[in-house]
């Protein structure tokens, strides 16, 4: 007979984070909005083999990149002719853009997704080039860009971060007594930016013990 495991506060909200992305992959209901990595050289081999030209109807498509026109992560894609008589002709972006509330010039997505990457385990700009560099891509958005968005990402992610402990926070309330204040499990833990005593931030967070969601978080910074 197996002893039955007990999970700490913190395992269970990894297990329902891994569990809403993995039910999120098995939905399927967002495939055509995914980003992929694609080797353009068989995209070339593709589109040549097997589509034709939108005027003389022959299997004569080529790609072409403006790199002038890049903007970090998103390529500027011109699908063209060769054909000796046919002008034929037509370019797309690889990613849309995004803007927020009465903004007149957003971010394209994916470089917005990039940057969300970066920051989601602790690293910056370099880690970008250097994904790029492995890649054999053209290099990714630069300092500055990159350090706009991550002021952006930042916000929005404080403010989805307080809406879902609010949620949270009434969840375990409507699961106990309804006095105020309450009483309710939780486990507060602790990690610093770096080992031993110099470092200058560190976050502390409480997780329930009965939904294993967290209710708060604090980021604590003598800079
Ligand atoms: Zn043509």
């Amino acid at each position: 007979m197996n002893a039955p495991t007990l999970e700490c506060a913190s395992a269970q909200k990894l297990k329902l984070d891994l569990e809403q992305f993995q039910n999120e992959l098995a939905s399927g209901s967002d495939h055509s909005d995914y980003f992929m990595l694609i080797n353009i050289s068989l995209l070339q081999i593709v589109l040549s083999a097997n589509l034709r030209c939108g005027e003389c109807k022959e299997h004569t498509l080529q790609l072409d990149f403006d790199d002038s026109d890049r903007d970090g992560f998103c390529h500027q894609i011109k699908v063209f002719c060769t054909s000796a008589d046919c002008m034929w002709q037509s370019s797309f972006k690889t990613s849309s853009e995004i803007r927020k509330g009465s903004e007149t010039r957003g971010h394209k997505e994916v470089k917005i997704r990039m940057v969300s990457f970066a920051r989601s385990i602790g690293r910056g700009h370099f880690t970008l080039v250097n994904f790029s560099q492995h890649l054999n891509s053209p290099p990714p958005l630069t300092l500055p860009a990159y350090t706009t968005i991550a002021s952006k990402v930042g916000d929005a992610s404080r403010e989805v971060g307080e809406e879902s402990m609010i949620k949270a926070a009434l969840e375990v309330r409507q699961a106990n007594s309804d006095t105020d204040p309450m009483k309710c499990g939780v486990s507060v833990d602790g990690s610093w930016q770096r080992r031993g005593d110099s470092s200058h931030n560190g976050v502390v967070t409480a997780i329930s013990v009965e939904t294993g969601k967290c209710l708060d978080v604090s980021v604590l910074t003598n800079v």
